[in-house]
């Protein structure tokens, strides 16, 4: 509704100014809309959009990075790998002052993981450690399972509800085509863990947060809390969460044994890497285009985000193979460490408080290679009818007006935070949790034909922002809660 309003309001307020004092109104009248965006960089930003859709790099960039690094977990030798494999593409494909920089984290190191029931029908069951969790004992962790249908029921349970016992909680994640159910049940994972061990409990477990009825669990990051018991904490496969329902129904205790053996790593280095498309008279302003260079080390993270390198880096090359330079200085970055507290972006914005305010927009393609339906932003509301132009642009790849609240991306969090003003491409994500997070995020999953689309809007929304005149800033509620990846 905001966004609406927002924009009624000055409509209204000039038609009544014209009423009372025409000429007053006239002087005093903001600068035409269609004015910032001109005929020519609607021009040049459509054919852009057809050259994307004749074929880019996005898919061999992709190919490429899935292929000859494979899975890159934060903090790891393979992260170094892709920021150097990344370096090595970025030059090639003309960005310039492309380079690597190094944060520290305190990294974290999947290891050998099991379990299996072991009463009242013993079997073996598929789970995967949450990112972060500590290792249950060597040679695991045995008891009985406390189960709850959602994690509100969990919440509600009684406080003598799960001593000593392993809670489980098998709430499915819905699909939605914006991934509003994931959204809704990632809490269960990041935040499950501590408030099982407030509750006595010795382990936490849940359903996996995926949306697929497959074998396969779906790790992401948990978040324990200072002074509270750190609990082994794993993910169970949706069909496995079933069967122990079956069992569980049945009327008789479970019991479970899992053994995990991840290793905290202490102090790690991650890498983010960083390329430049030079503007000429407005250079020393930028728009960020993104995606994380991290995944998870389960799959060869195709779609989370190896994806959004191969969007974001195909939509800079077709810019570079423009006869005519962008004024804003465009700014590639793949951030390392996404999935672990953003920690990447965050590193990021605090080694660069100099480059916040002069980021005239930003965003992250972080949601896998579906289509694009929407665009979506978050610029001061009064900016917005000049987007017009943009916007027949993006419709001829079948991409509608969006409202303003845009939270531009994971690793767009920081800046956003800063008064950034972002943007949003949203894809079509009513597939993506099938994959995200899984064993299963690989290569094949995805649609190249899709991925011109994506390109195509990407290629022509950058080119819009980083050649319009004006300014976007103040965003509304800059500090909007984020969706958490
Ligand atoms: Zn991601």
């Amino acid at each position: 509704m905001k966004p609406y309003a927002s924009r009624i309001a000055p409509l209204l307020l000039s038609a009544a100014m014209a009423l009372a004092t025409p000429v007053l109104a006239q002087q005093s009248a903001p600068t035409p809309p269609a004015m910032a965006i001109s005929a020519e960089i609607e021009a040049t930003a459509a054919a852009l959009r057809d050259r994307a859709l004749q074929g880019n790099i996005a898919f061999k960039f992709i190919e490429g990075v899935t292929t000859e690094v494979g899975p890159r977990l934060g903090g790891t030798p393979a992260e170094k790998k892709a920021a150097e494999w990344s370096v090595a593409q970025l030059k090639a494909l003309g960005f310039q002052d492309v380079r690597i920089e190094e944060f520290q984290i305190d990294g974290w190191v999947r290891g050998a993981e099991s379990a299996s029931v072991t009463a009242p029908f013993p079997q073996a069951i598929t789970i995967t450690s949450l990112g972060g969790s500590v290792a249950t004992p060597k040679g695991g962790l045995e008891a009985e399972v406390a189960l709850f249908k959602t994690y509100d029921d969990f919440l509600r349970a009684p406080a003598d509800c799960c001593k000593g016992k392993i809670v489980l909680v098998t709430q499915r994640t819905v699909k939605a085509q914006d991934g509003a159910g994931y959204s809704a049940t990632v809490r269960n994972r990041s935040s499950g863990p501590a408030e099982a061990a407030k509750r006595g409990a010795v382990a936490y477990m849940l359903r996996s947060l995926g949306t697929h009825s497959h074998r396969f669990p779906h790790t992401g990051a948990i978040r324990y809390e200072a002074g509270v018991p750190r609990v082994p904490s794993a993910a169970v496969s949706p069909p496995d969460v079933e069967q122990i329902e079956r069992m569980a129904a049945r009327g008789q205790p479970v019991r479970i044994k899992f053994d995990i053996q991840p290793r905290l790593a202490g102090p790690s280095t991650s890498y983010t890497v960083v390329g430049d498309i030079k503007g000429t008279d407005k250079a020393d302003e930028y728009v960020i285009i993104s995606a994380h260079l991290d995944s998870w080390d389960l799959a060869t993270g195709a779609l989370d985000d190896a994806a959004g390198m191969g969007i974001t880096a195909a939509a800079g090359k077709l810019i570079l193979d423009l006869p005519q330079k962008p004024r804003r200085t465009i700014r590639i970055i793949f951030f390392g460490t996404e999935e672990t507290a953003l920690q990447g972006a965050y590193a990021y914005a605090k080694a660069h408080p100099d480059l916040l305010p002069k980021v005239f927009a930003g965003s992250e393609s972080d949601f896998g290679a579906g289509p694009v339906y929407q665009f979506l932003t978050r610029f001061n509301p009064a900016v917005l009818p000049a987007f017009a132009p943009l916007r027949r642009v993006l419709a001829h790849v079948n991409v509608g007006p969006g409202p303003n609240t845009a939270l531009g991306g994971p690793d767009m969090t920081p800046f956003r935070e800063a008064g950034v003003p972002v943007f949003t491409l949203q894809q079509d994500g009513r597939d993506y949790f099938d994959y995200h997070h899984t064993p299963d995020d690989t290569l094949d999953k995805i649609d190249p034909k899709n991925l011109d689309q994506n390109v195509a809007a990407w290629a022509a929304t950058t080119w819009v922002l980083a050649n319009m005149d004006g300014e976007l800033r103040p965003i509304p509620d800059p500090a909007a809660p984020r969706r958490l990846q």
